[in-house]
């Protein structure tokens, strides 16, 4: 891959919990598996075999449409105790390698091993090993692709399932991308695919052939993702579940202040604890966020973005007295002051950052 191209695999277990319960009980290998409520009650599917599957039925449907569907299908209750328990050793297994992960339900996580903690420069190689291992600490096969963004690494888990490794590299990505049904798309529900079937568009290549003004305009915001993705472009982070998304402290005072030397002070001691807070936890940011509630319980939150990622104490002060300075009604008496730092990250670079004062 390319330098300075991120490295993102997308493992997705295949046909999870049904997997689960024929691991369990061996003799309902091979046969339509439904785990859900049973047909004659009102529950519904949550995951099926491959083999229910080649009859229509899919999870989120009835159980009694699953049954009308394959009558010899073998419904079974779900166990999320041990699907939970199961993740976990699934999960064990990413965070040997990196600590950015992104799980998004059960069987299903990015992970960015751009840089991983076993120096291994292949994500095909690494995706390789992390189903291997899957497979001897589970028995359970799984799905992965490996690409530049996480769009393309999900398109990519789904190319070959079950058991299946796809490899998507940036010069394969509009081959890809342009053949791929509309409906396929991640991001693109039912409804929105419809909508574009009538539009005339069936694939990535009728897609993008779409303006983005014209996307915008027929489908909003979504527009510009469904422009940017078909074109192998997604920005988005592997958010792990341990970054905190912003970090914040706050002083509710004994009697309320009306005093902007009385509110600075305040400000100066949120920010040397805030700073302290973040500095033990290693992490820096880049907006600053000010939080006021006056004596009527009414708040305001303003937020404004530092030039760079930082957590010094002046700095954080700085911009939370132009905050305060500028969003303070000083008719109104003050009950709380907050400071926090959002957009998270870790390390930062205080001393090159200038304060625009
Ligand atoms: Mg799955």
């Amino acid at each position: 891959m390319v330098l300075g191209m991120k490295k993102i695999i997308h493992i997705d277990m295949d046909a999870y919990f049904a997997a689960i319960e024929i691991r369990e009980d061996p003799s309902l290998k091979g046969k339509c598996v439904v785990v859900g409520g049973p047909p004659n009650s009102r529950g519904v599917v949550s995951t099926c075999s491959y083999e229910a599957r080649k009859y229509g039925v899919h999870s989120g449907m009835s159980s009694y449409q699953a049954w009308n569907l394959c009558p010899q299908a073998v419904f079974v209750h779900s166990h999320f105790k041990l699907y939970k328990e199961i993740s976990q050793q699934v999960r064990d297994i990413f965070y040997s390698w990196t600590d950015l992960v992104e799980p998004m339900s059960l069987d299903e996580a990015y992970l960015d091993v751009t840089e991983n903690k076993k120096g291994e420069e292949s994500a095909e190689k690494i995706a390789r090993a992390i189903k291997d291992e899957i497979f001897s600490v589970t028995r359970l096969t799984c799905s992965a692709g490996v690409s530049y963004n996480k769009f393309l690494a999900k398109i990519g888990s789904e190319l070959n399932k079950p058991d299946g490794l796809a490899i998507i590299p940036p010069e394969k990505a509009q081959e890809v991308l342009f053949a791929l049904p509309i409906g396929k798309f991640y991001g693109i529900g039912k409804v929105t695919a419809a909508k574009m079937q009538k539009l005339g568009i069936t694939n990535g290549a009728d897609l993008a052939k779409w303006e983005l003004k014209d996307l915008m305009k027929a489908f909003g915001k979504a527009g510009f993702f469904y422009y940017h993705v078909v074109r192998g472009i997604d920005n988005r982070e592997v958010i792990t579940e341990f970054e905190p998304k912003s970090i914040s402290c706050e002083s509710t005072f004994d009697t309320d202040l009306d005093s902007m030397d009385e509110l600075f002070a305040v400000l100066r001691k949120l920010s040397e604890r805030l700073a302290n807070r973040m500095a033990t936890k290693g992490i820096s940011g880049q907006n600053v966020v000010l939080k006021l509630k006056y004596d009527n319980f009414e708040y305001i939150t303003r937020s404004c973005a530092m030039r760079g990622s930082c957590n010094a104490p002046e700095v954080l002060y700085k911009y939370g007295e132009q905050l305060l300075v500028a969003n303070w009604d000083t008719a109104r008496k003050v009950r709380l002051l907050g400071l926090g730092v959002g957009k998270l990250d870790s390390g930062g670079d205080c001393e090159q950052l200038s304060i625009p004062l």
